[in-house]
């Protein structure tokens, strides 16, 4: 097979010493194939994980083509979800910098804001940053974004999970327009996608393609399952058998479903299961990988987003609650089972909504995953959530009338009105009726004023 070595990359003399003193012999797959993309100023979303070299992946090109300059205002701004990638990040470019001389800070939200405002003032060549704390910078206007060339949002799958897709707007809404912008994602989801095709101009999608051939070890199987409820039955069913299913790993889309389908199985199997999602916060994430994988709990709900850096052994079954509508999340999921050689199960549940999805990842990994007979004995629920209820689609139509403008009672009110004939000086009637005499003698002018009109 071809190998991409760090010369074909043609570096410089100062990125070439700073490799070798790191001891890197080749560059990474993912390096390989940024390298040119980012080098050629296209905007460009990348696909890969945390652990394949992405940040070098996309800092050898930008720093290889960046110029010495004493400006002030930075040129380069890397976004990343969270405080740990900032400190990550900013290590990371400080080894490959070794031997050239850049200046690059490190800004994250929970720290005084005011020794950032210093070091920003002093002139800085590249940002790392956390969203929230970057606008706040910009907002009072301490930091310039006017020279920003290059944008590149780290881990956009885990920012816009975290809900900072506002925050990214705001941001993208004061950085020049003319400017590169490089992403890197590990899962697809619908708001990542959502995200490039808004406001990427053409990007080159590379990704260091997930093995379709998934681990011989890993045995799959799969159900036509009609609904939620039904499928949380089915679940109860076969988790009954919990030495079978000693530590299993239950994937779902989104959420909101996470934590719908971990009540349900706290009242079915209370005490045995975690839940593992954005919302969560990091301490509760931590104990509940910690109860998952020490054995206290044997199951764990996650989502695909939340799921990525998960590193636990021995988990016996991946059970795919929903059938995943990118294929490539499909691998990721069942790829946490069966690892060190050992058997693995993968089950993928699949509603008929979800048979196509179903079939684009059968067609990735180019085999049928064998279904199984619905067990008799699982009831069948017709209760559907919110989700499965019929809706129509109204989304986009640019003819439909907002409920604002649908006539309401004032309309019908006002057409009655009109059909009244106008008899005029309505006041005066008005008056006549409620005064038919002077109630006291009082102001005899005023009486007069009114003897007058009448
Ligand atoms: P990342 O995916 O960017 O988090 O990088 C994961 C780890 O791989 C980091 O500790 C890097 O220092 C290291 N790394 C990056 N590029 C290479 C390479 N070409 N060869 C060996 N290790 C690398």
């Amino acid at each position: 097979m071809f190998t991409v070595t760090f010369q074909d990359l043609n570096l410089n003399t100062p990125l070439n010493n700073a490799i070798e003193d790191l001891g890197f012999v080749n560059p990474t797959p993912i390096q390989a194939k940024a390298f040119n993309v980012v080098a050629s100023g296209k905007d460009m979303v990348g696909i890969a994980q945390t652990g394949t070299g992405k940040t070098f992946a996309y800092m050898l090109p930008i720093l290889r083509h960046l110029k010495y300059s004493r400006q002030e205002n930075p040129r380069v701004l890397v976004l990343v979800p969270t405080r740990e990638l900032v400190v990550q990040v900013v290590n990371e470019i400080e080894k490959l910098s070794k031997y050239i001389n850049n200046r690059v800070l490190g800004v994250y939200g929970g720290t005084n804001i005011n020794t950032q405002k210093q070091a920003i003032a002093q002139g800085q060549d590249i940002i790392v940053a956390t969203p929230g704390r970057l606008y706040d910078l910009a907002v009072s206007r301490v930091l310039q974004l006017k020279s920003i060339q290059k944008l590149v949002i780290d881990e956009v799958d885990v920012m816009l999970d975290l809900g900072f897709r506002h925050q990214l707007m705001n941001i993208f809404d004061i950085l020049p327009e003319r400017r590169q912008n490089i992403m890197f994602s590990a899962t697809m989801t619908k708001d990542v996608d959502e995200l490039i095709s808004d406001f990427f101009i053409n990007p080159n999608k590379i990704s260091i393609a997930v093995s379709g051939t998934p681990l011989e070890n890993i045995s799959q199987e799969r159900y036509d399952v009609p609904n939620f409820y039904t499928k949380v039955n089915l679940l109860e069913h076969l988790l009954r058998d919990d030495e079978t299913f000693s530590r299993v790993l239950i994937f779902v889309a989104y959420k909101k479903m996470a934590d719908r389908l971990f009540d349900k199985l706290e009242e079915l199997f209370p005490g045995q299961s975690c839940v593992i999602h954005s919302n969560k916060t990091q301490n509760y994430r931590l104990r509940s990988i910690e109860q998952f994988s020490d054995g206290e709990h044997r199951l764990l709900v996650a989502t695909d987003v939340m799921a990525r850096g998960l590193d636990i052994d021995d988990v016996t079954h991946v059970i795919n609650f929903d059938t995943p509508d990118y294929p490539e999340n499909y691998m990721h999921r069942i790829g946490r089972t069966g690892r060190a050689e050992k058997k693995g199960h993968a089950l993928l549940f699949s509603t008929e909504k979800e048979q196509e999805a179903r079939e684009d990842l059968e067609s990735l990994m180019q085999m049928q995953i064998p279904l199984v007979e619905f067990p008799e004995e699982v009831i069948i629920s017709t209760e559907l959530i919110e989700e499965e209820r019929p809706q129509i689609k109204e989304r986009n139509n640019p003819t439909k009338r907002r409920t604002e403008d649908i006539p309401g009672p004032a309309f019908h009110e006002k057409k009655e009105k009109n059909k009244k004939v106008n008899l005029g000086g309505s006041y005066r009637r008005e008056m006549a009726k409620k005064y038919k005499k002077p109630k006291t003698r009082g102001d005899k002018n005023a009486n007069k004023r009114n003897k007058r009109r009448r």
